[in-house]
């Protein structure tokens, strides 16, 4: 550990969307250090990369219905970040569903890269222990310690219960309790397009397999034909812990039927422990503490789920941190 702990005015755990957000709404003078274990920002607005081929494999799109999201999804469309896919997959229901140009790992590229450069961020840091000190909060990431005046953790709840339990910091009962969903999902880049239905992918929630299939070419962010396969929660959670090996040969073999004439070139398993929350916190952001200055929690586990929810607990957060 460093001796000399670095100081900042609030320190935010997580550069996902909701740890993005609430950065981007504090432009209050007070200098911002976010700390993320991933090796980019983003969390789950995830883009994986194999050989030409671009795919989405974390959010595949999302909707808009209050207004302070619209209004955020509206410049990013003006910034030519954002784009309208389709108003539906089986059928068209009239309500747009959004996608990020290039994949959707672009859209928190593109709000990290818009923060004033009173926020840093550190990636490759994992968060081991939050816990109370003399003159602020104490934060221990890869080998260094920083010293906050306020913290905002925006991690999955399990993650954040477990670096703050560290720091000897109870969590109340309604945030611990919290339970996520799991999803066990297949990339795959193909010699092909599957051609699977206007416009690119099918959306099956009842399925007790596959609920959501996307080919990311159709999609248009991907310039060699690539689909994802996402497994539907209880069948995921069923086979979460079984090796990488066995489950892709069960994936391809389920997957098979969806791929037209379509071979595969190459393909992965991608494993997700918290895709979102059974059931959401009833509040967008949870003050968890006062002294010795304040820690709060956000995510999409708090106030509603998905895209659109952790952009707007980011908000409240940035709303109660100000
Ligand atoms: C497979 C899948 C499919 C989805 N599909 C959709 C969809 O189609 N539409 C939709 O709207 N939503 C979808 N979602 C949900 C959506 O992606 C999330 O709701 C949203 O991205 C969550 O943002 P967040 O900022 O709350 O959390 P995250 O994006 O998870 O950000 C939290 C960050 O905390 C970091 N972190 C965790 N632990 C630590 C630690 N100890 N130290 C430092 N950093 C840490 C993580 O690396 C991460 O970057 C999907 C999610 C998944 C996984």
């Amino acid at each position: 550990m460093q001796a000399e702990p670095l100081s900042t005015d609030l320190l935010i755990v997580g550069a996902g969307l909701a740890g993005l957000t609430a950065a981007s709404h504090l432009d209050d003078g007070r200098s911002i250090t976010i700390l993320d274990k991933g090796r980019s920002v983003g969390g789950r607005l995830a883009t994986r990369r194999i050989g030409d081929a671009v795919l989405d494999h974390g959010a595949q799109f999302f909707t808009v219905r209050s207004d302070s999201f619209r209004a955020a999804v509206d410049r990013w469309i003006l910034d030519g970040v954002v784009e309208e896919w389709c108003r539906g997959f089986d059928e068209a229901d009239g309500y747009p569903r959004y996608r990020t140009a290039g994949g959707m790992n672009r859209l928190a590229k593109h709000v990290a890269a818009h923060l004033t450069d009173r926020v840093t961020i550190h990636t490759s840091h994992r968060v081991e222990r939050i816990a109370p000190g003399a003159a602020g909060w104490s934060v221990e990431a890869a080998g260094q310690r920083w010293l906050a005046d306020d913290v905002l953790v925006t991690s999955p709840v399990p993650q954040t219960v477990e670096m703050l339990t560290a720091g000897g910091i109870g969590v109340p009962d309604s945030v611990a309790s919290l339970q996520y969903h799991a999803v066990v999902g297949l990339l795959a880049t193909l010699d092909r397009s599957p051609g699977l239905p206007s416009p690119g992918a099918i959306q099956q929630p009842h399925d007790p397999e596959f609920t959501f299939i996307a080919d990311n070419q159709a999609k248009g962010i991907s310039p060699t034909p690539a689909i994802t396969f996402h497994g539907a929660h209880a069948w995921s959670a069923a086979v979460y812990d079984r090796p990488d090996d066995e489950l892709l040969s069960v994936l391809l073999d389920r997957a098979a039927p969806y791929l037209g004439d379509a071979e595969i070139v190459e393909a992965q398993v991608k494993k997700w422990r918290y895709t979102g929350p059974v059931t959401p916190h009833p509040d967008r952001t949870v003050v968890i503490a006062d002294e010795p200055g304040r820690l709060a929690l956000a995510g999409d586990a708090f106030g509603g789920p998905k895209v659109e929810g952790a952009f707007l607990s980011g908000l409240a957060a940035a709303t109660s941190l100000h």
